[in-house]
Parts: structure tokens; C-alpha cells; sequence
């Protein structure tokens, strides 16, 4: 329960109620005086409250009602409440706010907090929310997003009455949607507890909402105390200190640090070294490692409390920043449905939709998907198809790949085998894998005018070994992993026309450069090409669930299946429902939210940004295209220093090899592009990328 305000940490937990009215103050105001009374310096803190005037008296009934709570306790120089907004108007705080000209938003609310926390001696914050969870403030956001943004344990407080056990559970469905961490549910009488309802047997209704809460609570795993607040008949001394008392066990929990999300999460770089293995690393000399605890927007918030720009899009996948309500939407939708059944025998509406609509936006040609599961089997799929095909044509010898240097595409067997032998590390593997056929690197750049020479290699090859080769594989236009390098449009359409006239099949893995990272929603219509078989992956889902595909020709189909063959691969999650659910909203959010728009402005933001790096000693060369920003160091830079540097800047990068590399998702702000180049540029600048 520690909240980070930089260099602060305060602890505190979020009150939260089940709608408007249900008694959340009274429950602060008692919390607060079992907290002070086991010696925190607590103080509640209201971010935002409507129906009152600054400065009135009536004001600030919350602030009264607070200090009545501990008044006959010793006096403490911090004062019991304080409020961060407030508006006249008695209404929503969006209305409330909208009136008086006043942006309320989670960053503002967030960021006031913070203030807040610098400038108070408190010790403990009990953060009591405006209304219900999803009361909002303003058109796009809720309480509930801003609970989410905070990450603070929540006490909900819910009414106690006919009506009111419906309201409590969709509340805890609420917070369980958000990953939000229950330190207690507090059940309140109301005045009516029938609600006008005549007839109903009110000590039953009762004893029967806190039985089923308390049975919810233990099935639904949420391992969080129910607070039964007695009724008293009127706020005095004595009242205060009897419900001061019912929350006593709640107040010690939260003083001792029981069930604390953050102090467990710190635990956890020991846990992690004891068990797992983490990319491309060793277990006996690790590398530095950060614990990761919740994310929002473009942002990485580590369980220190520190929030990280990500340059990374979590390995090109998180296009459209973290958390993206429509994606989680569909996921919880689909959850709630069927999360997945076997693709064998059964088929479902998320798979179809989603086959249908990749074909649409795929190059012309394309026309059938077997979905995968990672890049990499999509990749293998890809090479098996093309095996199979070449086979049932009668072409038995053809059983080579050919690929330029500099490729990437996976880490098993057959993706590796086409990978580039050196940075590929296939020496260590040489013994296993499949032999195949490489060219140089497409060497012709981008930004240059095309030189066909660049395919002389790849022309002669593929001309004297056609009866060996059964498909060309290769990235279109981007190399990935293999170098971050961008090769011109030509290459790949000359390519292509010498495929066609070989008899060799193309296969573009666009599992880096698919949805529109490169400016195209494929990098293949950079050179208006119509490979025979598409991989794609990472962006599909939006960087939520693993989910790839593989696409193929009708030719490639029916000639695999002619004479009754079958295509022999069937992953056990296959087409996995939820997945393909969550891709289809992600392709909703990419056809909705002009990506084109925003991938050029990225790109806008990353060449500006980048532009002062191209001086710096020791930057062999600059490259941007697209969502992608390059900068090549003549030497092989120091990973750990630089990440050391950019988290102490606030900013998440991965560089590898000679390669200081930005992707950041599409919805990146401006300003944080801004922030993530200059990182790059003052890292350089100090020499953080050195040995
Ligand atoms: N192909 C390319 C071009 C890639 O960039 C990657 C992943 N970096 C892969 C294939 C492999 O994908 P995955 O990691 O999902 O197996």
C-alpha cells in the first residue's frame, strides 16, 4: 500500500462506493480515527467533490464530518481531510466540472495527488472516490480509470439494503476488471433498508446480503475482510469510537502491511532469479531486471511507483498503448463467453471474422489463414506450407529456403535456419539445422534511388538452384531483429517478378512490419507486391495475446490439397478465441483511429528528434521510417548501462547489438516522443552506451 510520489512514498488505499450515497465518508472518518489511534498520521483526501463552495462553511461537510471522527482525540497538527476539487454544482464531476471550465482527467487528478503527497505530512492516505466506480469525469474517463491509474488497494463501502447486494457485486466485477486489490468491503445500514418496498423481512434481507457477500468474497478469491458498520442512532464521541473499533482489524492490516500488492511485488527480482530464465539471458550472470506492475496509455509503471514512457510497444506489439478499453472490452466479452475450444471439428465467430478481414486488408491474392500461435510457428507454418506445395506439385527436390542476410524470423528450428547464420547465433545449433541458401543483404537503401544491381547475387542464385529452392523468405522492406535495416521497395517487387519466373515461392514475414508500423498496413504494399504466403503476428492482437497467421494463395491451398492431401499442422490453441476476439478489436481500433495519421506524425516526431543524434560521436547513421527510429552505433553498445540510463530517465528502451532502436505505440503523445529521442540523444552524449 505505498504510494510513490518520487522521492515520497506514502501509503494509503482508495475508498471506493458502490454508488451515490452509501456512506463512504462515514467509513473514512472511521477508518481515520482507528488509524490515528494505532499513532499513523492519516488524513483523508477527497480529489474530487461537487455540491459545495470553496471557502462556505457548510463546505466542506466532509472535512466536518472528519474532524467529529477524531475530535476527541489528542490534537495532531495535520489536519484530518483535505479537498483537491471542489464545484458548486451538486452533480457528476464531469457535469460539475465541465461547468466551471475546469479538464478533469486522470493525468490532472494523478498529478495533484502526487502534489498533494509532497506537500503533506501525512503518513497514510485514505483517497475517498465522488459516487459510484464508474461516475465519470469527463467523456472518456471514469473513477474507475483513475483507481486503475493510482493502483491503490480499495475499500469499497456499499449500502446494506434491498438492491444494494446487485450494486456491491458489479462494483467487485469492476474492480476485478482492472486488476484493482480489495483490502476490505464495508457493508452500511442505510435509513430504509426495504426501499419503500412494503412486505419486505428487513433483519433477514439483511443478515442474508452480508451471508452472500461473505461467501462471494471467499468464491471469488478476493481475500479481503467484510466490515459490518453497526447502526448508530446518532454521529457523537461514542458513536465514533464504536465504528472506530469495527474498523480497528482493517486498520491493523493495512498498518502491518498485510496483503500489501506493492512491498510483495518488490519481492519478487529474488523470487524471479530463483525460477525463471528470462530472453537471450543467462541465469548465472543475469541481466539487470525491472518488476513491472501495471500499464496505462504509453506508460510502464514499475513497482517502485515509477511510470516509464515505452519506446518499445512491448516488442512491436502494443500498438495501441496499454490497457486499450476496447481491446480489454472484447477480451472480458469473449472470456465471458467461450475463451476456447479446439479448432478441430469446431469453428467459431471470432476466427471467421477475423480470417475474413485480414484477407481484405492483405495484399490481393491472399485468400485462406491458418492462424498460429507465435511469430515463430507462424513462420514454420509458412516454410511447411511451401514444402508441401512444391511436394504435391511434384517438385520433390525443392526443399531449400533462400534469404538475404540480416534476416529475423523466430527462434525455432525452421525460422532459425533462415535466419541470418551470424547474428541468427545458428553456430550453436549448425549441427541441427536444415541447410538453406543465403544472398547478401538487399543493400540498396530506402531512402536511395533503386539500384537493380543490388539483386545481382540473388538473380544468379536463384536462376542456377530453381530446382533446389521451394521459396524465397525474407522481410519486406524492414529487417528486424537482424539489423533494424531499411532496404528499398524495388528489391522486394524485382523479387518477387524473379520468383514467378523460378517457379519459387515468396514468402513475406511481415510479423514485425504488419498494421501499419512502416506507414503501410503492410510493408508489401511498399512495393506492390502479391507474395503466395503472408506471416503476421506481434500488432495483430494489439500487443494483448499471443496470436499469429499465416496467409496463403488459393494456388498454394488446393495445390497442398489436391489428391486429398491435408496441410499437417494443428496447434492445440489454434485459433484461440479469445485472442482472435481481441485482434478483431484491434482491428476495429486501426480502421477507427486514423493509424496512417498517426504513424506519419510519429514519424515526424521521431525524424525531428533524432535528427541531432546523426553528430554525435561514435552514431554510424540514422534511420526513421515509419513508427521506426534507428540509431546504428559503430560499435556494439552496453545494454545494461544504457537501460540503467534511459529508466532513470523515465523512459523504457531495448537496445541490442550496435542498435539504439525506437518503436513507440501509435498513440504516443508528442511530447513524449520528444522525451524518448532526447533520452536516446543525452545517452549517446554521456556515453552510456559504452563497454
Ligand atoms: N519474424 C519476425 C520478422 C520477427 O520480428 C519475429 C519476432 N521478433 C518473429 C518472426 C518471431 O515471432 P515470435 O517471437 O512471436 O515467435
Amino acid at each position: 500500500m505505498v504510494f510513490r510520489s518520487d522521492q515520497l512514498v506514502v501509503r494509503g488505499i482508495f475508498v471506493a462506493g458502490s454508488g451515490t450515497g452509501v456512506g463512504k465518508t462515514v467509513c473514512t472518518a472511521a477508518l481515520l480515527r482507528a488509524l490515528r489511534l494505532v499513532g499513523m498520521a492519516a488524513q483523508a483526501v477527497k480529489p474530487v467533490q461537487t455540491g459545495v463552495i470553496p471557502g462556505d462553511g457548510a463546505v466542506l461537510a466532509d472535512t466536518a464530518v472528519c474532524d467529529a471522527a477524531v475530535a476527541d482525540l489528542p490534537p495532531h497538527d495535520l489536519p484530518t481531510a483535505a479537498m483537491l476539487h471542489c464545484f458548486a454544482l451538486p452533480a457528476s464531476p464531469h457535469l460539475a466540472a465541465e461547468r466551471e471550465g475546469v479538464s478533469l482527467g486522470c493525468d490532472r487528478l494523478c498529478a495533484d495527488v502526487r502534489a498533494h503527497c509532497h506537500g503533506s505530512r501525512a503518513d497514510f492516505l485514505l483517497l475517498e472516490g465522488a459516487g459510484g466506480v464508474r461516475v465519470p469525469l469527463n467523456q472518456h474517463e471514469d473513477m474507475l480509470d483513475f483507481m486503475a491509474r493510482l493502483g491503490l488497494p480499495v475499500l469499497l463501502v456499499g449500502d446494506n439494503c434491498l438492491g444494494g447486494l446487485n450494486h456491491i457485486l458489479l462494483s467487485l466485477d469492476a474492480l476485478r476488471g482492472r486488476g484493482l486489490f480489495l483490502c476490505g468491503l464495508a457493508l452500511v445500514p442505510t435509513a430504509d433498508p426495504s426501499a419503500g418496498c412494503p412486505g419486505v423481512d428487513v433483519p433477514a434481507l439483511l443478515a442474508d446480503n452480508a451471508a452472500v457477500l461473505r461467501c462471494r468474497l471467499q468464491q471469488e478469491g478476493w481475500n479481503a475482510p467484510l466490515v459490518e458498520v453497526p447502526r448508530v442512532p446518532a454521529l457523537n464521541a461514542a458513536a465514533w469510537q464504536r465504528l472506530a473499533e469495527v474498523f480497528a482489524p482493517l486498520a491493523h492490516r493495512m498498518v502491518s502491511g498485510a496483503g500489501e500488492s506493492r512491498s510483495e511485488q518488490q519481492k519478487l527480482l529474488p523470487r524471479d532469479r530463483r525460477v525463471l530464465w528470462h530472453p537471450y539471458a543467462s541465469v548465472t550472470e543475469p541481466p539487470p531486471l525491472h518488476v513491472a506492475e501495471r500499464t496505462f496509455s504509453n506508460r510502464i509503471r514499475l513497482a517502485d511507483g515509477r511510470d516509464l514512457v515505452d519506446g518499445m510497444s512491448s516488442w512491436w506489439a502494443a500498438v495501441h498503448g496499454y490497457n486499450h478499453p476496447r481491446l480489454l472490452a472484447a477480451l472480458r466479452e469473449q472470456a465471458g463467453r467461450m475463451p476456447h475450444v479446439m479448432f478441430g471439428g469446431l469453428t467459431h465467430e471470432p476466427a471467421v471474422c477475423l480470417a475474413e478481414r485480414l484477407l481484405a486488408l492483405m495484399p490481393a491474392g491472399l485468400e485462406r489463414i491458418f492462424f498460429a500461435d507465435s511469430g515463430s510457428v507462424a513462420v514454420e507454418i509458412a516454410l511447411k506450407m511451401a514444402l508441401q506445395y512444391q511436394h504435391a506439385q511434384g517438385e520433390k527436390r525443392r526443399t531449400r529456403f533462400l534469404a538475404p542476410l540480416g534476416g529475423y524470423h523466430g527462434d525455432t528450428f525452421g525460422a532459425m535456419s533462415v535466419c541470418d547464420p551470424i547474428t541468427g547465433m545458428h553456430s550453436l545449433f549448425s549441427g541441427m539445422l536444415p541447410r538453406q541458401i543465403f544472398v547478401e543483404r538487399p543493400s540498396c537503401r530506402f531512402d536511395h534511388p533503386f539500384d537493380p544491381g543490388s539483386l545481382d547475387a540473388v538473380r544468379t542464385v536463384l536462376r542456377e538452384r530453381r530446382e533446389e529452392i521451394a521459396a524465397v523468405i525474407l522481410e519486406p522492406v524492414v529487417q528486424g531483429a537482424g539489423g533494424m535495416w531499411f532496404y528499398h521497395p524495388g528489391y522486394v517487387r524485382e523479387l518477387s517478378r524473379l520468383c514467378r519466373e523460378t517457379g519459387v515461392l515468396l514468402i513475406l514475414d511481415e510479423i514485425a512490419t504488419g498494421f501499419g508500423r512502416t506507414g503501410k498496413m503492410f510493408a508489401a504494399f511498399w512495393a506492390d507486391v502479391q507474395p503466395d504466403i503472408l506471416c503476421c503476428g506481434k500488432a495483430l492482437t494489439g500487443g494483448m495475446l499471443t496470436l499469429a497467421a499465416t496467409a496463403c494463395t488459393e494456388r498454394v491451398a488446393n495445390g497442398i490439397c489436391s489428391e486429398g492431401g491435408v496441410f499437417m499442422h494443428g496447434p492445440t490453441y489454434m485459433a484461440n478465441a479469445l485472442a482472435c476476439a481481441v485482434a478483431g478489436a484491434s482491428l476495429d481500433i486501426l480502421e477507427k483511429e486514423d493509424w496512417c495519421g498517426r504513424v506519419a506524425t510519429l514519424e515526424q516526431g521521431l525524424r525531428g528528434g533524432l535528427a541531432a543524434c546523426a553528430n554525435l560521436p561514435g552514431v554510424r547513421d540514422v534511420r526513421v521510417l515509419g513508427g521506426i527510429g534507428v540509431v546504428e552505433m559503430s560499435e556494439p553498445v552496453n545494454t545494461a548501462s544504457l537501460q540503467k540510463f534511459f529508466v532513470s530517465r523515465g523512459v523504457w528502451l531495448r537496445p541490442f547489438q550496435r542498435l539504439v532502436y525506437l518503436m513507440p505505440p501509435y498513440i504516443t503523445p508528442a511530447s513524449d516522443v520528444e522525451r524518448l529521442c532526447k533520452a536516446v540523444h543525452d545517452a549517446v552524449l554521456s556515453g552510456a552506451h559504452l563497454p
